[in-house]
């Protein structure tokens, strides 16, 4: 196991204990608190930047997270949810209005995720396997205190899936998200395409989603392939316009694929576009100057929107 591996995995040993001793307790756990937790224990083995002027006065912060290898980089801004099981149903509040905003904390991380080219993604923070009630997590769940399971304490699941009516129970939550542990696992079949979007790929990308990826584009597999699973249950029809380059030239600043399909589902929004972007050849200026360690903490808060909460620089372990 890498330095980075481990230290997730004892992030996600931190958060279940302190989730654990909460319900234990009869105290509900904090979607700030697990926060916490896992960036100040994943630390050890990744770059944290907390931009700590800002971070008294919000809550419900959004964090970017930077995964990076020696070939790309993927950007996402996220945000913390929590589950609340109520017998066999979960709901996350994705729509949660603060008091007095006229945002709701929904679009935020969408229009903040836009400006700064990244993809928005909900940390879930599903409690204890006890608090779950050990509900099947996958093919391979396990029967006794599943480690599939318990590994899903803290996950990852693309926005753009968030929404109640069908986040709403073990099976879509498990479906539609990945433990944060294994979201650098390697694929091990291709992702879930429909025949008609199929024929619209072009070969880099057809060879992208079929194939086993390793390191950062493992990273973006993981999303696009719980993008491309929920589409493949919706009954739109797919586009039938043959993919347009809609970024100009490859260059070597820009998204990794350059051509991709049009297609909207019913979210009304092309997401392979909105799912791929994020995945670049070179990440932005600010992630290097971090890696490189030769950063201003301040003027780097200043170039962000007021609702990120800092940066977290991941350097992604490859198997190859
Ligand atoms: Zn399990």
């Amino acid at each position: 196991m890498t330095a980075v591996e481990n230290a997730f995995r004892w992030a996600r040993i931190q958060a279940v204990r302190h989730m654990a001793a909460c319900d234990q307790t009869g105290l509900r756990w904090s979607e700030t608190t697990i926060t916490e937790l896992v960036t100040a224990h994943t630390s050890r083995a990744v770059t944290v930047v907390p931009f700590t002027q800002r971070a008294e006065a919000l809550s419900g912060a959004d964090w970017v997270w930077w995964w990076v290898d020696g070939a790309d980089a993927y950007g996402m801004l996220v945000q913390a949810k929590r589950v609340t099981v109520a017998r066999s149903r979960w709901n996350f509040d994705f729509g949660y209005r603060a008091r007095g905003a006229a945002r709701s904390q929904r679009e935020l991380p969408r229009s903040t995720a836009a400006a700064l080219g990244l993809l928005p993604v909900y940390a879930l923070y599903l409690g204890t396997g006890d608090y779950r009630r050990w509900e099947r997590c996958s093919d391979v769940h396990r029967s006794g205190r599943c480690l599939h399971c318990v590994k899903r304490a803290v996950s990852l699941m693309p926005a753009l899936l968030a929404d109640e009516l069908f986040v709403s129970d073990a099976a879509s939550t498990y479906g539609w998200s990945v433990a944060l542990e294994d979201l650098w696992t390697r694929p091990t079949a291709s992702a879930p395409l429909i025949p008609a979007l199929k024929k619209q790929l072009v070969p880099e990308l057809s060879d992208f989603l079929q194939n086993r990826q390793d390191g950062t584009r493992a990273v973006a597999r993981s999303m696009i392939d719980r993008v491309l699973s929920a589409r493949s249950g919706q009954f739109s029809a797919v586009s039938t316009s043959v993919a347009s380059e809609h970024y100009g030239n490859h260059d070597q600043l820009g998204p990794v694929f350059g051509d991709v399909p049009d297609d909207t589902g019913h979210w009304g929004l092309r997401y392979f576009e909105h799912t791929l972007n994020p995945l670049r050849h070179t990440p932005p200026g600010y992630v290097l100057e971090i890696t490189t360690g030769d950063f201003n903490e301040d003027r780097l808060a200043s170039n962000m929107p007021g609702n990120v909460a800092g940066i977290v620089v991941v350097r992604v372990p490859q198997h190859e």
